[in-house]
């Protein structure tokens, strides 16, 4: 019985899925540390939700990452059947040449470290479990699956931005992110709709992370995330894109250090810093304060233009997608996104959209309406297989 590991490291939590190599690839169990360095504690579920072990430990037990992959694997030895025949890993960048992912070695390893100031909160904790496994199993195979990657299709026009050129050169160009999800969604589509899945598709991922992909063919030509993971559509606590004027002010008149704005950009902005209440969706859906009603309108507004823009880079729309927590879980937030799109004559049907069906859209939409569930960690472990395999 072969297995694969999928392990995405974020700041203070793994989350690991471990999935049985058959037929098809299926998945046993789910689990995550998380309170790594504070108050780590570590929950892991079986695939039909049956909670499995739910622990806490004391800080000194699992101060950081490595720590935390330690511990996972340990109980993964003493209470999992199988044999593990490879890891696959998130990482969120993969610079401007990777379009696929890669099996992790000495030399990748230094190169993806490199891009750790293009993903400051992301890169170096996505590399800590990779480091690790090197060190202490060298002839496990480690995949490496890159956000960045499904966009490196992109006519390289679109990717530049209006700066003197040789700093494109440099890497400073519209990378684009999520691309794990919008290639999982790509696939789903050609199983769900495989006419329309070949056609002019806007794939919205709204979950806290939140950035829309204009997919041609099954390919990514435009995304609305960029050199970092902050631009495009306002999210939890990231602000999206802004007026880089806005950025000298803030630096120039109020004598703001670098660090300083970068949590401002990363960790207070968005929706929690427009609502001054929440970063999550559902506490602002269910307050009556003016500041949640203002997050969520501008989320909205953001979103309806964003739209636009990705259906213009399109030339029109067939589809359009809603996927990740806010996309697969709100109907109320899909009816309100929906009505920015109905100058592109795509129409929401009411019971459909309450019901959570696949399809939404009304029978006389000119656009099909889908809600598909995203999964990173299959679309990674598919990849794993398939590397190995090769
Ligand atoms: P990530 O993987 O980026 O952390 P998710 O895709 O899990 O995020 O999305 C998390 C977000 O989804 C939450 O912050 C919350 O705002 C939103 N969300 C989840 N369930 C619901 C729901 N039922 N209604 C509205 N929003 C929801």
């Amino acid at each position: 019985m072969d297995t694969i590991l999928v392990v995405n490291a974020g700041s203070s939590s793994l989350k690991f899925e471990v999935f049985l190599v058959a037929s098809s690839m299926q998945r046993l169990v789910k689990g995550q540390v998380e309170g790594i360095g504070t108050a780590p504690h570590l929950t892991i579920k079986s695939a039909g939700g049956e909670r499995l072990t739910s622990e806490n430990y004391p800080l000194e037990a699992v101060p950081d990452l490595p720590a935390a992959m330690r511990l996972v694997g340990e109980w993964l030895r003493e209470r999992q059947d199988g044999r593990l025949i490879a890891v696959g890993h998130r990482v969120v960048h993969g610079g401007p040449n990777h379009s696929r992912p890669a099996r992790v070695n000495a030399e990748l390893l230094r190169e993806l470290e490199q891009y750790a100031p293009l993903a400051p909160l992301h890169q170096p904790n996505n590399l800590a479990p990779i480091r690790v496994l090197l060190e202490r199993q060298p002839q496990l195979p480690q995949i490496a699956c890159f956000d960045t990657a499904f966009h490196r299709g992109h006519d390289p026009m679109t990717d530049h931005y209006a700066i003197p050129a040789h700093y494109f050169d440099e890497g400073i160009r519209r990378y684009g992110f999520h691309g794990l999800s919008y290639e999982y969604i790509a696939g789903k589509l050609g199983e769900i709709a495989p006419a329309i899945s070949k056609g002019r598709i806007v794939v919205a991922h709204l979950g806290s992370g939140a950035s829309m992909c204009a997919l041609y063919r099954g390919g990514s030509v435009e995304s609305t995330l960029g050199f970092t993971a902050l631009d495009g559509l306002p999210m939890g606590t990231r602000c999206g894109q802004i007026d880089p004027g806005v950025l000298l002010y803030l630096l120039q008149q109020h004598g703001m250090t670098a660090p300083q704005l970068q949590d401002l950009l990363y960790k207070e902005s968005g929706l929690k810093g427009l609502s001054g209440i929440s970063n999550d969706v559902r506490d602002l859906l269910a307050s009556d304060e003016a500041g949640a009603r203002l997050a969520l309108d501008h989320f909205v507004h953001r979103i309806g233009l964003n739209a636009g823009a990705l259906t213009a880079a399109l030339g029109g729309l067939d589809a359009f997608v809603f996927t990740a927590g806010i996309g697969e879980n709100s109907p109320a937030m899909r009816a309100r996104i929906a009505k920015k799109l109905e100058w592109v004559g795509a129409f929401l049907d009411q019971a459909r959209n309450e019901a959570g069906d696949l399809l939404v859209s009304s029978d006389d939409s000119k656009v099909a309406i889908y809600v598909v569930p995203t999964d990173e960690e299959l679309m990674i472990a598919r990849h794993t297989l398939a590397l190995i395999a090769a």
